[in-house]
């Protein structure tokens, strides 16, 4: 871990607090003797940085250690209760916003639809239609709020707080949404990749073991993919980073709509498993899904879709088998390549049909290279359709432990 020294310049202060408090992260609760020790700073220093982290609500004594001949020390624990994010995520058919706790427990939420009759509204609007619905549900009196996280599908600008392009909405361009919530609620707003905060929540709110190096794979109608290097996002130049999905699968395979032939995104997403059951129902298929498909083509959604599938319509098992195999083969390809030591799915896919994850798996392993990859962890998302929104919240707790004084210190 890094150490500074004790010092008065700002610098030293503020990278001192952020050490303090997360040695109590992370070995809560303990006294300031036992920090002073880890951290190789004077108990002076220490005794400082707790009173004023105690004094902002950041931490609080919950209890007293052994005594060595004089007063019981007190012990140090982060106050998770006392601190609120609203965090929000924007997908590609709703706005959610929350305001969730430092546990990641959803005090409140609201949802708003991108439904035609929305659509009066432009997205900003329509984001703080979300934000301003939740606070009116909500008793503010006793909540400190100390931030707003913001997860939503790239591509993004995460420094300048630009949502470049959205989903379905010609509007959707180069929207400045970091400086417009600030200037909205007057409170630090971060935002990051849906898939990126995903993998973050993982690593802040999951109970896995070895999550210091995670692959999130978001399969929902489309392929996103989130990376967590030695516990940080790794974005790579210019944000480019973890685009699993426009990885090539089949060179000659069906085109993606990034332009591209056979990305995994092309052959293994929700809509590649619309498109595939609708084309094998033209070429007549026998499917209970047929029926429908004649009478009216819209009503075959993906949960439309993986519920026959699991009621054992043929065609649709298929489907699932092998989009299951083809994202078995892009985890392997990454895999290889970055080793990480916990591969994380989640999205609607998932959520929807979970046991595409033991398919991918079992596709996956034989392509190993390394032997230790064998022992690499598969596993569903923690937080199911909430995965992006509680990575929201996730954001906003990382902003705090790396630097304090941009939240809970004004
Ligand atoms: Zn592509």
């Amino acid at each position: 871990m890094r150490m500074a020294e004790p010092g008065n310049t700002d610098r030293n202060k503020q990278l001192n607090r952020s050490l303090v408090l997360n040695i109590i992260h992370k070995n809560g609760p303990i006294t300031k003797a036992e920090i002073s020790k880890e951290l190789e700073l004077t108990f002076a220093t220490i005794g400082n940085i707790t009173s004023e982290l105690i004094e902002t609500g950041a931490i609080k004594v919950t209890g007293y250690g052994q005594s060595n001949g004089g007063r019981k020390p007190a012990l140090y624990e982060i106050n998770w209760e006392n601190n609120y994010v609203i965090a929000l995520d924007v997908g590609v058919t709703k706005i959610s916003a929350a305001i969730v706790n430092l546990k990641a427990e959803i005090h409140a939420r609201c949802d708003v639809e991108m439904e035609n009759s929305q659509y009066d509204l432009t997205f900003i609007e329509r984001v703080f239609k979300a934000i301003d619905q939740l606070l009116s549900r909500t008793d503010l009196s006793h909540l400190k709020i100390i931030g707003i996280g913001v997860s939503a599908p790239g591509p993004i600008d995460e420094e300048s707080g630009k949502l470049l392009s959205l989903p379905n909405l010609q509007e959707g361009r180069n929207v400045t949404i970091k400086q417009q919530l600030e200037q909205r609620y007057g409170l630090m707003t971060v935002l990051e990749k849906d898939a990126n905060a995903a993998a973050l929540a993982e690593q802040w709110f999951s109970n896995m073991q070895m999550k210091e190096n995670i692959l999130y794979i978001f399969a929902d109608q489309g392929i996103g993919g989130g990376l967590i290097i030695d516990t940080r996002i790794y974005r790579g130049f210019h944000n480019g980073a973890g685009e699993i999905g426009h990885m090539s699968i089949d060179v000659d395979g069906p085109r993606c709509n990034c332009g591209n032939f056979g990305c995994l995104e092309a052959m293994a997403s929700g809509i590649s498993v619309i498109k595939q059951v609708k084309k094998e129902i033209r070429r007549g298929a026998s499917s209970s899904l047929a029926e429908i498909y004649l009478q009216d083509e819209k009503q075959l959604t993906l949960d439309l879709i993986i519920q026959h599938g699991k009621n054992g319509d043929p065609l649709v098992k298929n489907v699932l088998d092998q989009t299951g195999r083809y994202l078995g083969i892009g985890v392997a390809n990454a895999i290889n390549f970055f080793a990480p030591s916990q591969v994380i799915f989640g999205g609607q896919m998932i959520d929807l049909y979970p046991e595409i994850v033991k398919i991918a798996e079992r596709t996956a392993k034989p392509r190993f290279f390394s032997d230790a990859a064998s022992r690499i962890n598969f596993t569903n998302s923690s937080f199911g359709f909430d995965a992006s929104l509680i990575g929201a919240a996730a954001i906003i707790q990382q902003k705090l432990f790396d630097k304090p004084e941009n939240t809970i210190i004004k």
